[in-house]
Parts: structure tokens; C-alpha cells; sequence
């Protein structure tokens, strides 16, 4: 097939679907005459992307097409340059097709907080995909493109990839570079992909991972083939299952698809033995604490100035008041309201210091149980996407969609969600965690188990 005609089927299926879905926020008038380009020029067997759609989560830098973050602040940003995740896909030969909705500046888990439109779960309508990379996973659920690209900051990649029945990989924290990402709580954010099968994953992850020297936080790390891991042999395999994740909280339905799929693990080869993460339960507060006041400092570039959409006012002080608080939703303003309180002089030591210190030791949780097994496993979420509304107006709630995922965030280690079967005809995620730059172990787990 040609690139142009592959295309044109994006651009077809997002015709038919989006109206329904909601996944995208803009589409790239330019994709079909970059294509026609591409039609003429010989497949690389080396770039494997070459010529294939993929959808860019919209706080991922893209020059010359708008970048909003699911923001009425950033409605009319056009960013002058690519990041760097995207500068390697176009290299690889893909074509951005569009930018996919989201919660505002990546904060949320169902994607109710976009200030655009909800987005829809393609298995169920009346439910939510999940968030905050909800157009990331409905996209790709719902057949619009191949492959999209999704930031996890407590979740974001992997309980919408859940949610949507699709394969969905946090790397490990200064694997892929954040440069050109819109920062939320910077100690925490990846950027990863998003794809239907394991294979593709790895093919996304390999093309963008590596040392970038525009992020400072970005690791050493030579660029791998992780489509190399992909061997199908799982034998022997050591797997950690932690009992805190089959706690309260966590649905039936969703146990008994994880257990399914422990038994599956283990018929080819894997041994799993039950070890215990015990400071996960302060990982809610931990994050919720630390995401929230980096968010206000990150988010203090936001005046009406620099960026975004500015409000009409004859004071300089009064710009930045209006902008703000025009500008930001509820979700993101509680945010800063937290952050900004937990930051204050004189509660430094009660809040702040005391979530590093807990982070530390949920961190070293991980870091014990990593050194004597080759992956965790579990649930992604603690059950099936709810329906649009039903958590909207209760935030604690809402957090606790997370409560799987954020561990994992807190202590940098990689992550995948891969299908584990349904419930009620929605998808569940086996999520696989991994060593610290191992994400190759992962892929083989995912790959085998799928
Ligand atoms: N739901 C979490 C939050 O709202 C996760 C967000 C994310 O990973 N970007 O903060």
C-alpha cells in the first residue's frame, strides 16, 4: 500500500468514528500532501514507521499545530518547535495525523476534564477511556491510527490503556526525553507509547528512547531494538505478584481476569511467588502531595504573557490575575491551591519533606523486590472504565483510579498495561513492571502473555 492511501484510511475512519469518540483536538491539514511525498520514496527496511499515522497527546510540542493540553489557556499556542519524541518519529518516517484530547495540563483520569469535550470509550459510548491520555488509547481502541504517544504522570498511558483494551507503556523515568513536553509535575512525567499489540510498543519505544542532551534529566542510554526481546520464551521467568494489589478496592470481575491471567504466565513457564509492597498505601497521599506542587511551579509559566490566551485588563498584576483564573479549570486551580499551600513557609517540613521521605520508601519497596524477581505483576486499575459523570463530582474518588499506577511513577520504574480480557464487555490491564531500563523484559512478558 501506499503512504498516501494509509493515510486517507486514518483520515476516512476518523470521519466515521470521532464524532462519536471525541479523540482528537486537531488534525494535520498537512499529513495528506506529506504522504503524496512519500509515495515516491523507497521503504527503508531499517524504518520500520515508515509511512504509518500516528496521533500526538496534545501537551507534546508539534511545530506549526496548535498544542492546547485540553486547555482553554493554550486554545491559540502554536509552538515554534518539535519535541523531541516527535523530531525522532517524523525522522523514522511517521506522519502526525492529529492531536488528541485530554484532562487540562494532563491532570485527571477520565478525561472529563478536558475543556474541549469529553472523550468516549469505543467499547461502551457510555463510559469513559480513562485519562489523563484518554484520546491517546480511544484513538488507537477505536482504529483512527496505528500508534499514538501518551505522558504518564501518575497512570496516564496505562489505566486509559486498560480502560481501552489497548498495549500502553510508561518507560522508565529518563528513558524517553521530555523535552517538548508541557511540563506537569516534572520528577514524574514519560512520555510512552500507545499501540494495539506489544510488537508495535516496542517498535514505537525503540525509535524514541535514548539520551536527548535538551533534557537534562535524560539518561545515558544507547538507542536498543526492543522488538529483539520479542522471543515468545518466558520460561523461567521470576514474577513478583504484590498482595496489596488485590486489596480492598479492586473489583471481582478484575481479580479474577488477573489471576486468569497469573495462571496463563505460569502454564508457560514463569514461576510467581506473592511478596508485599507495604508502603504502597501511602502512595496516593505521596503523589497526590508532590504532583500538585510541582504542578504549581511548573504551571506558574501560565500568565498571559508568555503563552496562551490573554485576558484584557489595564494592570500588569490583574493580566495574570484574569488569565489564570480565566483560563485554568477547577481540576487545575485545586491543584495549584494544594501545591502552592504544601509549599508555603512553615508547612515545608510537614508536607513536602514528608512525601520525599515517603516516596523514598516506597521507591526502595520496588527496588527490594526487583532485586530478587524479573517483574511485578497485577491490575492496571481497580476495575472496568465507570461511566461518564460518575466520579466527576467526587475528586477523592477520582484519584483512586490511580492507585495501581502511581507507585510505579513515585518510583521511576517502567510499566506496561497489556489486555487481560472483560468484564461486563469492557477491557481489563494486566499491568507487567519492571527493572529500572529494563523495559526489554517487559516487552518479552507482555509479548508471550499476549
Ligand atoms: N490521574 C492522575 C492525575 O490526575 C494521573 C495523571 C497523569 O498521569 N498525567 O494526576
Amino acid at each position: 500500500v501506499k503512504v498516501s492511501e494509509l493515510v486517507q484510511e486514518s483520515f476516512d475512519q476518523i470521519d466515521r468514528v470521532d464524532g462519536k469518540i471525541g479523540a482528537f483536538l486537531s488534525l494535520n491539514e498537512e499529513a495528506f500532501e506529506q504522504a503524496k511525498r512519500m509515495d515516491d520514496v523507497a521503504k527503508h527496511e531499517a524504518n520500520p514507521l515508515f509511512g504509518l499515522p500516528i496521533g500526538v497527546k496534545d501537551n507534546i510540542v508539534t511545530k506549526g499545530m496548535t498544542t492546547t493540553c485540553g486547555s482553554k489557556f493554550l486554545e491559540n499556542f502554536v509552538p515554534a518547535h518539535d519535541a523531541t519524541v516527535v523530531e525522532r518519529l517524523h525522522e523514522a518516517g511517521a506522519i502526525t495525523i492529529g492531536k488528541l484530547n485530554m484532562d487540562e495540563f494532563a491532570m485527571g483520569s477520565s478525561n472529563e476534564n478536558s475543556a474541549y469535550k469529553p472523550v468516549r470509550n469505543p467499547w461502551n459510548t457510555k463510559h469513559v477511556p480513562g485519562g489523563s491520555s484518554g484520546g491517546s488509547a480511544a484513538a488507537v481502541a477505536a482504529g483512527e491510527v496505528l500508534f499514538s504517544l501518551g505522558s504518564d504522570t501518575g497512570g496516564s498511558i496505562r489505566q486509559p490503556a486498560a480502560y481501552c483494551g489497548v498495549v500502553g507503556l510508561k518507560p522508565t523515568y529518563g528513558l524517553v526525553s521530555r523535552f517538548g513536553l508541557v511540563a506537569f509535575a516534572s520528577s514524574l512525567d514519560q512520555i510512552g507509547p500507545l499501540t494495539r499489540t506489544v510488537e508495535d510498543n516496542a517498535y514505537l519505544l525503540s525509535a524514541i528512547a535514548g539520551h536527548c542532551e535538551m533534557d537534562s534529566t535524560s539518561a545515558n542510554v544507547a538507542a536498543t531494538d526492543y522488538t529483539q526481546a520479542l522471543t515468545g520464551d518466558i520460561k523461567g521467568l521470576k514474577i513478583a505478584v504484590p498482595k496489596e494489589y488485590f486489596g480492598e478496592g479492586v473489583s471481582e470481575g478484575v481479580k479474577a481476569n488477573i489471576r486468569e491471567a497469573i495462571q496463563k504466565l505460569e502454564a508457560l513457564g514463569a514461576t510467581v511467588d506473592e511478596v508485599s509492597l507495604p508502603n504502597s498505601k501511602y502512595a496516593l497521599a505521596t503523589y497526590y502531595l508532590l504532583a500538585s506542587s510541582e504542578a504549581s511551579s511548573n504551571l506558574a509559566r501560565f500568565d498571559g504573557i508568555r503563552y496562551g490566551v490573554r485576558a484584557e485588563a489595564d494592570a500588569l498584576e490583574d493580566v495574570f490575575k484574569y488569565s489564570r483564573s480565566q483560563g485554568f479549570g477547577d481540576e487545575v486551580k485545586r491543584r495549584i491551591m494544594l501545591g502552592t499551600y504544601a509549599l508555603s513557609s512553615g508547612y515545608y517540613d510537614a508536607y513536602y519533606k514528608k512525601a520525599q521521605q515517603a516516596r523514598t520508601l516506597i521507591k526502595k519497596d520496588f527496588d527490594d523486590v526487583l532485586a530478587n524477581y524479573d517483574v511485578i505483576i497485577g491490575p492496571t486499575a481497580p476495575t472496568p472504565a465507570f461511566e461518564l459523570g460518575a466520579q466527576l463530582d467526587d475528586p477523592v474518588t477520582m484519584y483512586a483510579n490511580d492507585i495501581l499506577t502511581i507507585p510505579i511513577n513515585l518510583a521511576g520504574v517502567p510499566a506496561i498495561s497489556v489486555p487481560a480480557g472483560f468484564v461486563d464487555g469492557l477491557p481489563v490491564g494486566l499491568q507487567i513492571i519492571g527493572k529500572h531500563f529494563d523495559e526489554a523484559t517487559i516487552y518479552r512478558a507482555a509479548h508471550a502473555f499476549e
